[in-house]
């Protein structure tokens, strides 16, 4: 198959030629093997190098990513080590080096560790249509992912976490780094020693990131003590649906989340 490449000039002009049968390439970790296997394109790939995606702000209390921000560039950065132990766990240093964040959202599970972190804050993404820019909820663009292909992720934007209300762990079968059987992410914000507001968010557990909400319920206003945490890991997987694949099945990752989600509580 002949393989055009069309570098994207105006961020509008993008869907267009989605709908044509057109397929993104960001880093292309994920897209290119797609490609070697003769899916998702017409033979037409656009780049999107020239839309000035690529850039990290950090504005009060605020961040956002282009889609096209790596996460390598985002373990760079010292405004954003909350975030490093996650980009670290992506692949190894040449994937880091080219996969981005739009891509992650897009990611089949059992990967998604980035997507799930972006869950786990709130984040809002920014998608063009080609006729305007709209923001959508990180779980409302989880459900709509599907329709959504045929849009560009333009940013992602969160509210930066209150210093130690962010943590994350990835199970994984062989060190230091591979795809997930489990990921945890979870913001705890705490008033008075109490949980308020508790989001958790589970990669590999499901086709794409998803909220542990009654795991999330347990820890409501309780301060994080044995019984309460307890109480979370025996609720965590009551909202999920992982798969059997190569790296673990779904009887092993309903086995273990609750034991993950008792350590990074208990940390
Ligand atoms: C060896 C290896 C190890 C990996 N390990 C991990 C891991 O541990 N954890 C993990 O989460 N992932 C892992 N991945 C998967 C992948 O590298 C990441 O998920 C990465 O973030 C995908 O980004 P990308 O830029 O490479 O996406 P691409 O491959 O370029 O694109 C992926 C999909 O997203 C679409 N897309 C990309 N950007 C946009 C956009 N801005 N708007 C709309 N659609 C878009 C593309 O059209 C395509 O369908 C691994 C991959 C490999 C090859």
């Amino acid at each position: 198959m002949s393989v055009m490449l069309e570098a994207a000039r105006q961020i509008r002009l993008v869907p267009a030629l989605q709908a044509k049968g057109a397929m993104i390439v960001a880093g292309g970790t994920l897209a290119v093997a797609e490609l070697n296997y003769g899916q998702g394109a017409d033979g037409t790939l656009i780049i999107l190098d020239r839309l000035g995606l690529d850039r990290i702000a950090v504005v009060g209390k605020k961040a956002t990513f282009g889609a096209m921000v790596t996460m390598a560039e985002i373990a760079r950065d010292r405004r954003l080590k909350f975030l490093h132990p996650v980009c670290n766990s992506i692949g190894g240093p040449a994937v880091r080096a080219m996969a981005t964040i739009g891509g992650n959202l897009f990611a089949p599970a059992p990967y998604g560790d980035m997507a799930a972190s972006l869950l786990a804050l709130d984040a809002e993404i920014t998608i063009h249509d080609g006729k305007s820019a709209k923001k959508y909820p990180i779980e409302v663009f989880f459900r709509q992912r599907k329709k959504l292909e045929r849009c560009l992720v333009v940013s992602v934007s969160f509210t930066l976490p209150a210093s130690g209300s962010f943590r994350y762990s990835k199970a994984v079968r062989r060190k230091p780094v591979s795809a997930s059987v489990v990921t945890i992410a979870a913001l705890l914000p705490r008033r008075g020693g109490k949980v308020v507001g508790a989001r958790i968010a589970l990669g590999a557990m499901g086709s794409h990131a998803i909220r542990a909400y009654k795991a999330e319920a347990a820890l409501e206003g309780r301060s994080l003590d044995s019984a309460t945490i307890a109480a979370a890991a025996a609720q965590i997987a009551e909202d999920a649906s992982p798969a059997d694949d190569a790296y673990a099945s779904a009887w092993y990752r309903r086995q273990v989340v609750p034991i993950h989600l008792a350590r990074l509580l208990a940390a």
